[in-house]
């Protein structure tokens, strides 16, 4: 639908009163137009010791830096997860998505990592978190199918490091293999899907399931081409498959869709804050 700014928010509007269902797909675009953003001020301001010493450029890439010691290592990723897991408090723009779908059947499906959707008031059983969450750890070499929460184990190492390092007896260690541990996000092959992981999967599923045939909408928030497999391309099949799924996307860089899906996508490439809080 090509139709100007307040045409696509009144069109927005009917198909989120429309709905019967509604699916939100979050991608890392939400985050950051939600103030988590991984570059400039916020990552200079917070992370002027590791940019001196390794000319890290943005916490995105910095998250790909390869540590020789598990105390530096530990020493940036627990201040990367303090400062995008636990420092933030419920960030407006997820709270008024929220607001926005919570008198409706509504679900979860998101790459983000950082438990924003959790603290913004969505339930638990309403989210599949596909990537991941910063506030658990794991066998780095996925061993074993538990994760253990870190929170304190962060505070801790934030509070303790000193020159970029964590003092070693902090760095943990798998208790089954005694080997190294890492953040519990997909990055490699041995990302630890536990049983909480499989079940939000049936969930989702047995959502998409009962949404099957009746009015709903895919709400796509911050979705780019990292990961498109996991909610661009499945929201864009679906859209095209079922009459009665209407797709809204809202991207700054790549707000088109496939043409096939015109005429059921509303498209917004304006300020994501600025759309949602016009609805
Ligand atoms: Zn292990």
């Amino acid at each position: 639908m090509q139709a100007n700014y307040a045409e696509r928010l009144a069109e927005t509007r009917r198909l989120l009163q429309d709905a019967e269902y509604i699916v939100i797909g979050g991608g890392a675009g939400l985050s950051s137009a939600a103030g988590l953003t991984y570059a400039g001020e916020r990552f200079s301001e917070n992370f002027a010791d590791f940019i001196k010493k390794y000319g890290m450029t943005d916490m995105y890439t910095a998250s790909f830096y390869p540590f020789a010691t598990q105390e530096e290592k530990w020493a940036y990723w627990s201040r990367h997860i303090f400062l995008n897991r636990y420092a933030p408090p419920a960030l407006p723009l997820y709270q008024k998505l929220y607001e926005l779908v919570c008198e409706k059947e509504h679900f979860v499906l998101t790459t983000n990592v950082d438990y924003q959707f959790h603290k913004a008031g969505f339930a638990p059983e309403r989210i599949f978190a596909v990537q991941g969450d910063y506030g658990k750890i794991q066998c780095a070499k996925g061993c074993h199918d538990k994760l253990y929460d870190n929170e304190e184990l962060v505070r801790r190492m934030v509070k303790e490091q000193k020159n970029c390092r964590i003092p070693s007896e902090l760095v943990p260690k798998c208790p089954v293999c005694g080997g190294k541990m890492e953040v519990n996000v997909r990055k490699d092959e041995y990302f630890v899907q536990d049983a909480a992981w499989y079940d939000a999967n049936m969930r989702c599923d047995a959502f998409m399931e009962k949404a099957r045939g009746k009015k709903t909408l895919l709400l796509e928030p911050g979705v780019g081409y990292n990961t498109p497999a996991i909610i661009r391309f499945p929201f864009e099949r679906l859209t095209y498959r079922e009459k009665d799924v209407y797709l809204v996307r809202l991207n700054r860089d790549y707000p088109d869709g496939a043409p096939e899906n015109r005429k059921k996508t509303v498209a917004f490439r304006e300020n994501m804050a600025g759309v949602l809080n016009s609805l």
